[in-house]
């Protein structure tokens, strides 16, 4: 689809660039943006008037669970979690047991087109189903194909079931990565954590990884028992076991790393492995305050399930940063955030993604923003981290493709599907109880 956006204002905050002007899209990439209206005279396809907004780059989630997204609402454990050991075992490792393929499909779309509407065009999922395996990561990206979502899925690997599921896992991995097709899905090689990942089973998601050369997408160190369990069961520190086992290179992605001592933070800072930050879900499970100022350059923004909104994950990451140091700016938000369009760059093999550069995947969202101050680059950030939330986001296209226009998602009926889900939920929360 050839488009022209006109009228609207360009807003690349990597390249410094807020200037009035149209962009072109032809073939699924960006092939003109230009100050002023030059562009007009290409007579594109469609034209469609974005003046009053910002059209920048689509927002990145580097560390999702989208098979979360029917536990909002969700009746809590009787017995009331007081560990992040007890949350998982008492709420999440009970919702994914429940899921069947059915589930796992209807949850990645509706965390999908949720994400869509908060100016998300690209986000990396870690899955499980530990009672439907095979053939969920298919399912998963079914949902995320119907919503025209970039993505990038994996199958989280946990003996926490017992050895003959850990390999189960890892065998979905290896086989979604050799069979998936899709254009706008890749897979990374999933792992749930080191306290539930023995030698025998991470040794083959390490084998399945490197043989393919596909990147691990693991939690290290997101609570304090993630710590406890490596010293006590390996003799070392979290990220030194992973590394020394092979589970820490670079292109790896590691989520939260709250717990990582100086010495393990300078071996993932060596070992070029992406960090995603995921300060609300951090905040929701008391784990702590990961130190991300000091984990080096290659830490993006996750939400690790709590939804798909970037902007309200900017924000708490900004919130967190100023309550830890009082001298963070909004930038330190916004570069992070950035920063998930090169994770998903290196897994697309597309190194301007996130950038409205000529000849980079016309990934954008179209921002309905009137500011009661002035907007320039210099101060873009600080209107990003307090002016600007998912309620902003008028339109987005992903690969060149309207996925959301005015504020409706045109893949997906909206109403429909919210309908579909509230019969699932309550029967899948059924399931969960009966546990
Ligand atoms: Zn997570």
């Amino acid at each position: 689809m050839n488009a022209l956006l006109a009228g609207g204002v360009l807003a690349d905050p990597r390249r410094g660039i807020l200037v009035p002007g149209d962009l072109a899209v032809a073939a699924g990439r960006i092939s003109q943006a230009t100050p002023g209206n030059q562009a007009a005279s290409r007579a594109p396809a469609e034209r469609v008037d974005v003046s009053g907004c910002l059209v920048m780059p689509g927002n990145v989630c580097a560390h999702h669970h989208l098979y979360s997204a029917l536990a909002r609402g969700m009746p809590g454990p009787a017995d009331l979690p007081r560990t992040f050991p007890e949350i998982l075992e008492r709420v999440w490792w009970r919702l994914d047991r429940a899921l069947d393929l059915e589930t796992v499909k209807l949850s990645a779309l509706v965390g999908a087109v949720e994400a869509a509407r908060a100016g998300t065009t690209s986000l990396v999922d870690h899955h499980a189903s530990p009672e439907a395996i095979d053939s969920s990561l298919d399912a998963v990206a079914d949902g995320l194909d119907e919503a025209g979502m970039r993505a990038v899925v994996c199958y989280e690997v946990s003996d926490r079931h017992g050895e003959p599921r850990g390999l189960a896992g890892v065998q979905e991995n290896a086989r979604f990565i050799k069979t998936n097709r899709r254009a706008l899905v890749r897979g990374m090689v999933g792992a749930h954590a080191s306290f539930t990942i023995g030698r025998p089973t991470m040794e083959s998601l390490v084998a399945v990884a490197r043989d393919s050369a596909t990147p691990i997408h693991i939690h290290l160190a997101e609570d304090e028992c993630d710590e406890r369990d490596s010293q006590e069961r390996y003799g070392q520190r979290t990220a030194h076991r992973l590394a020394d086992e092979g589970a820490l290179e670079e292109g790896d992605l590691i989520a939260h790393g709250v717990h990582l001592d100086d010495s393990e933070r300078a071996r993932v800072r060596a070992s070029g492995a992406w960090v995603a930050h995921n300060p609300r879900s951090n905040m929701n499970n008391g784990v702590g305050y990961a130190p991300v100022q000091d984990m080096g350059e290659r830490v993006a923004l996750g939400t690790d399930g709590i939804d798909g909104d970037m902007f309200a994950e900017a924000r708490a990451c900004y919130l967190k940063a100023r309550e830890a140091s009082g001298t963070t700016g909004p930038a330190f938000a916004t570069e992070r955030l950035a920063t998930g369009a090169d994770v998903a760059g290196a897994l697309f093999g597309e190194p301007a993604l996130g950038t409205l550069e000529v000849g980079a995947p016309a990934d954008l969202m179209v921002l309905e923003y009137s500011s009661p101050t002035p907007v320039d680059a210099d101060n873009l950030a600080g209107h990003f981290i307090f002016g600007l939330t998912a309620a902003a986001v008028r339109d987005v296209m992903v690969a060149g493709r309207w996925v959301v226009r005015d504020h409706k998602h045109l893949l997906v009926d909206e109403e429909e599907l919210a309908a579909r889900c509230r019969v699932s939920a309550p029967v899948l929360w059924e399931r969960m109880a009966n546990l």
